[in-house]
């Protein structure tokens, strides 16, 4: 797996300790200054991660995160991203709003806590499976067409709602999806439903899971980010 890691970072200061403290690590940092030179970077050859500042002189980093999210490429929409953002009200458009970004840190920070952030990252990506691939190994079984999920050999009882979660969570073990793209893929354009909504049927679908083997956690809750399955116990 290539260590490559795409720093876009307009602030020179920034951008050098990060890399500084990256390559002395292993890593092969490739640097822009400019949010359009990033998305030429990754159309031409996805890294391993990008880090992403947010406020940039040609637009924005949380833009450029949701259109990689948003693209019709699997390797874009897979692509670890860590949110480097200025402000606390930054931090708020990155968790509140949710744009696809897999973690964040807010300036300044230590470079040690940026590597070790990056090192957690790259260790999700990689047990992360290919998107589309449906079939998952282990303790799940997705049978898409039946719309049903077999959990540690047994069919589950699932609810339309829970079955859409679940396969939700499914399609990319280790991946946080915040519940506001949970609501997106599941629930669609039922204008009902709330943050509250999904953490009710994560609820019940932990229930189900937790009948079948009581001593397994699934599903790991990450506070203020959403949700994701712990490929640890796939
Ligand atoms: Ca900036």
């Amino acid at each position: 797996m290539s260590s490559r890691i795409l720093l876009l970072e307009d602030d020179p200061a920034i951008a050098g300790t990060v890399a500084f403290a990256l390559q002395r690590e292993g890593f092969v940092v490739e640097h822009v200054l400019l949010a359009g030179a990033a998305r030429a970077s990754v159309a031409a050859a996805p890294p391993a991660l990008a880090i992403l500042d947010v406020g940039l002189p040609d637009g924005n980093g949380l833009d450029l995160c949701r259109e990689w999210r948003q693209s019709g490429a699997d390797t874009l929409r897979a692509l670890p991203v860590l949110m480097l953002t200025a402000r606390a009200e930054e931090l708020d458009r990155v968790v509140g709003l949710e744009l696809g970004a897999d973690d964040y840190l807010t300036k300044p920070f230590s470079p040690r806590e940026l590597v070790a952030r990056v090192r957690a990252l790259l260790r999700r990506a990689a047990f992360s499976p290919p998107a589309a691939q449906a079939p998952v190994a282990g303790l799940f079984e997705l049978d898409a067409d039946g719309r049903r999920i077999r959990f540690a050999g047994q069919w589950l009882a699932l609810t339309r709602l829970e079955f859409g979660l679940l396969r939700a969570l499914l399609r990319a073990p280790g991946r946080i999806r915040s519940r506001e793209a949970l609501l997106d893929e599941v629930w669609g354009a039922d204008g009902e439903a709330t943050d509250r909504t999904v953490d009710t049927h994560v609820k019940t679908l932990r229930a189900k899971l937790r009948a079948v083997r009581p001593e397994l956690e699934p599903i790991a809750t990450h506070r203020g980010m959403g949700y994701a399955l712990d490929p640890s116990v796939l």
